[in-house]
């Protein structure tokens, strides 16, 4: 026979916090707490096997269930000393919701079931207080009416306002007994109006309705909403917990409050909490009145004068004090506690691991291994990396208020405020005048680097999370918010509208690319700050991991942001955005317009000292470190005008017709640029380009070297090679460039040449590809657009509807798609070392600092994982968890 209801109570359980599976986080700690001897209400908890079986059962109860909760009753009664059902002194019970995972809120609760007409008497009695028992006994009905019945609350709420107006009260509490009781006939004649059916007297028949109605909450839209956005999966299920009522609202000797043991903001070890006096739980969440501090010392700090419990009720704050001690050292982690005083005596009604902001879960995990509590490993691992982000980006002040009037994609993380500009040549300009801006597009194109580079932040209202603008914000650490879809931007007329706002060039908005909402104004921010305790936890991350971790970045901006972050080299080097800049993409534009290999290799001539500088700038940044650098990549239709205006602009400054220029554009034009001319495809074409680039890299790592007495690790990488013999194409003219430049400088310079993977061709091939290259980095962004056949740009669209018809779960371009992609990438790694054994692997995709993509890299056994500056602290944590994990 299936168990389907566990006891607790009177120091004694029959389950235990390991079985949360099966009764649920709130369950599984009511019956810890009890088995350590706290004082807890007694009670028995429903399994979440008895709700999977009440829907495979066409939502009716399992066989077995009635009777084992009724036995369970009859205990838990003789703990309480009172009887279900019994008029003199009844049992009244709480029933909650509790499942594996907390979401708060979601799921229904019913408080003071089994009052009827005859138990209220009782209550009355008992208490000696007859509006308390009155007051009672009509919250009951109208939860119950709400949550099982099906009638809304606000019907209640009219009968009430609408008695108080008769009466000429204005508060609940000015309503006397007597008059409790006519607002009880209401109701009750209204619930038989409606529904058809009387309000149950029946104690038993109120059970099982807020059972089932517990049961039935976990499909509700609330619920499964909170599920899909957590990752909880359907097949948990919901426990049920049924327990003893305790009354926090029994004069002013009762109480009810919530606490923490340790501050879940700043992480600072103390107790902190608050309570109220003469109240039920919901009273202190809801916010009517305000709570009082649990402790002397927090109410001072606070600046209240009204008494803390410390004060109040010596005896059961002392004891309080030792329970939470307690439960601290049992739990090891920081607890998150309610609890009730019922006329003097204390009990718990709930422990859990508490929640807490990413500086509190720093330093709480940081003083419990210092003083002994977990080991180091444990404190790494119980860091959430991708929580990082809210320490190394300013963000929204979590007490301010957010005039949202749209919101995109959560693209890159942190806050920024500035007008609004709708080009990059206003942000450029605007800054040079010393204002802030936010770049406002339709889309960013890599024309727009300077304007971004520039801008405070970065909105656009098309584009997903591996949009140009994302990617590229994400590397310069700048907030972006993209795919904003309500949004309208109005070039002709320079407007954006947003929500019925018309907004225009210097309009201030502020934007959070950690939550993706666009707010009108600015609105206060807090900070990034450092702290000595993320030092520390990060030195025992890097003491923990395996893998290296490395940045994709090109700028020096970025080489030191990321060194300052712990990178230990560069991963990726996009050279393609060195020749965006002022001043070179015309020099680029000619080079690309050339319809000769002579005029080709003039423009060359000149981006050749601009290269060599760059390169130079960055190889003193890294000195020492291995440094990757990519030779140009993207379709070379990027880097040329768009629309009659610029043509005719861009013609005039390099001096040919504005026809001749179009003519010419119109010939590199592609239908799916994304998979033509790019890659290693240009270097075969027009090889001046590669021997361009391979020579400034030589020349830069001399002059480098003289300086740092470093010499760099140089790390050659040819993109999207399919063939072997395309890589062994590009690799001979690397290699004789690289002789030449050695030879002129009588000196020789250590160097790999290798090769992105990042076509399933070349993953398949990567036992015959790595004869010839040194090394692989997966570019997972372009390998996940190749293996799905979906493109990189344009995914977001229909993706997010993928997720919400449960069709995916994640986007594969945030994480990486183990089965598909991540197959290609563990036939590359193993193909490719088989033939060079002890072969460099490395990720420079966006998955490079994805938390869950790293544990996966770490499975596979890769050297290295490459990400954007900001996410160096991430990815650091995440390789030490996983190879925790690994290990
Ligand atoms: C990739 O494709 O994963 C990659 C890193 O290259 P890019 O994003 O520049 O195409
Ligand atoms: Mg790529």
């Amino acid at each position: 026979m299936t168990k389907w209801v566990y006891v607790f109570g009177d120091g004694r359980a029959e389950g235990s916090a390991r079985d949360s599976h099966l009764l649920g986080g709130k369950g599984a700690n009511l019956a810890e707490m009890c088995a350590l001897g706290l004082p807890v209400p007694p009670g028995l908890t429903i399994t979440t096997e008895a709700c999977n079986a009440y829907y495979d059962g066409g939502k009716s109860f399992p066989e077995g269930l009635e009777a084992d909760v009724m036995a369970a009753l009859q205990k838990v009664g003789e703990m309480a000393g009172r009887g279900f059902g019994d008029p003199d002194r009844p049992l009244l019970l709480s029933v909650r919701s509790g499942a594996r995972a907390s979401m708060p809120g979601m799921m229904d609760t019913v408080l003071n079931l089994g009052l009827n007409d005859d138990s209220v008497l009782a209550m009355a009695r008992e208490s000696g207080d007859e509006r308390f028992a009155w007051d009672s006994y009509r919250r009951f009905i109208q939860m119950y009416a709400d949550v099982v019945m099906g009638l809304d609350h606000e019907v209640f709420e009219e009968i009430l306002e609408d008695e108080k107006a008769r009466l000429g009260h204005e508060l609940d509490t000015d309503l006397s007994a007597a008059e409790w009781q006519e607002v009880i006939a209401r109701y009750k004649q209204t619930i038989s109006d409606e529904l058809g059916q009387a309000f149950p007297q029946d104690p038993r028949e109120q059970l099982w309705g807020a059972i089932g109605a517990v049961f039935s909450s976990w499909m509700n839209a609330r619920a499964i909403t909170y599920r899909q956005l957590h990752d909880i999966p359907t097949s948990w299920g919901t426990a049920v917990n049924v327990q003893a009522m305790v009354f926090g609202n029994f004069g002013n000797t009762s109480a009810t409050g919530v606490a923490f043991t340790r501050n879940p903001s700043t992480g600072e070890n103390r107790l902190y909490g608050e309570f109220l006096i003469n109240a039920q739980g919901e009273d202190v969440v809801a916010g009517i009145r305000t709570p009082q501090s649990i402790t002397e010392a927090g109410r001072i700090e606070s600046g209240s004068d009204r008494p803390s419990l410390e004060k109040t009720m010596p005896e059961a704050y002392a004891e309080f004090v030792r329970i939470t001690e307690r439960l601290e050292a049992h739990y090891l982690d920081m607890q998150d506690l309610e609890f009730t005083i019922e006329r003097g005596k204390l009990w718990m009604l709930q422990t859990r691991t508490g929640k807490r902001t990413a500086k509190a879960a720093i330093r709480i995990a940081v003083e419990m291994a210092d003083s002994g509590m977990i080991s180091r490993e444990e404190a790494v691992r119980r860091i959430e990396p991708a929580s990082l982000d809210q320490l190394l980006h300013p963000t929204i002040d979590p007490a301010a208020e957010r005039p949202v009037i749209g919101s995109g994609l959560p693209a890159s993380p942190g806050a920024a405020t500035g007008e609004i500009v709708f080009t990059s040549e206003e942000a450029v300009d605007a800054v040079r005048a010393g204002r802030k801006v936010i770049l406002v597009r339709v889309e960013t194109s890599p024309e727009d680097i300077h304007g971004m580079h520039a801008a405070e932040g970065i909105l656009t209202v098309r584009g997903g999370m591996t949009s140009h603008a994302a990617v590229v914000a994400r590397g310069m650490g700048k907030p972006c918010v993209s795919g904003a879809g309500a949004l309208r931007i109005d070039m002709r007329n320079r407007t954006l509208l947003a929500m019925g706002a018309k907004l225009g060039p210097g309009d201030v908005i502020t934007i959070d690319g950690s939550s993706g909402q666009v707010l009108r104004g600015a609105v206060p921010m807090l900070q990034p700050e450092l702290s000595g305790d993320f030092g520390r936890l990060m030195e025992w991350a890097d003491a923990t991991r395996r893998m290296t971790v490395r940045t994709n970045a090109e700028t020096p901006a970025d080489a030191r942001a990321a060194r300052s972050f712990g990178a230990e080299g560069i991963g990726l080097c996009r050279t393609e955005h060195m020749f965006f800049e002022d001043g070179r993409i015309s020099t680029m534009r000619e080079m690309i317009l050339a319809d000769s290999e002579a005029g080709r290799r003039a423009a060359l001539d000149k981006l050749l000292p601009m290269q060599r500088s760059d390169f130079i700038e960055l190889f003193e940044i890294m000195h020492g470190l291995p440094i990757t650098i990519r030779l140009l990549d993207p379709p070379l239709h990027e880097f040329l005008p768009k629309g009659a205006e610029e043509i005719a602009e861009v013609a005039r400054s390099i001096g040919v017709e504005a026809e001749a220029l179009a003519a010419r554009i119109d010939e590199l034009h592609e239908f799916n640029p994304m998979l033509g001319h790019r890659g290693c495809r240009l270097a075969i074409s027009w090889p001046e380009i590669a021997e361009m680039q391979t020579r400034a890299i030589f020349e830069a790592a001399i002059e480098a070297a003289k300086t740092t007495g470093a010499p760099v690790e140089l790390e050659i990488m040819v993109p999207l090679v399919g063939l072997r013999t395309e890589l062994d194409f590009v690799k001979a003219r690397i290699d004789a460039v690289a002789r030449d430049v050695m030879a002129e400088a009588g000196q020789e310079i250590a160097y790999l040449v290798g090769t992105m993977i990042e076509l399933p061709r070349a993953a398949i091939q990567a036992g015959s590809i790595a004869e010839a290259a040194e090394f692989f980095s997966f570019g997972t962004n372009d390998l996940t657009q190749t293996t799905f056949g979906i493109s990189r740009d344009d995914a977001q669209s229909f993706l997010q509807t993928y997720r919400q018809k449960g069709i995916i779960e994640t986007d594969p371009f945030v994480t990486i798609d183990t089965e598909g992609v991540g197959q290609l990438v563990r036939i590359a790694s193993e193909n490719g070392r088989a033939t060079r054994p002890g072969m460099k692997l490395g990720i420079c995709g966006e998955h490079g600092g994805d938390p869950a993509s790293i544990r996966f890299c770490e499975s596979v056994g890769l050297d290295y994982v490459s990400c954007s500056p900001f996410r160096v602290p991430i990815a650091r944590l995440a390789a030490a968890q996983a190879a925790v994990k690994e290990g």
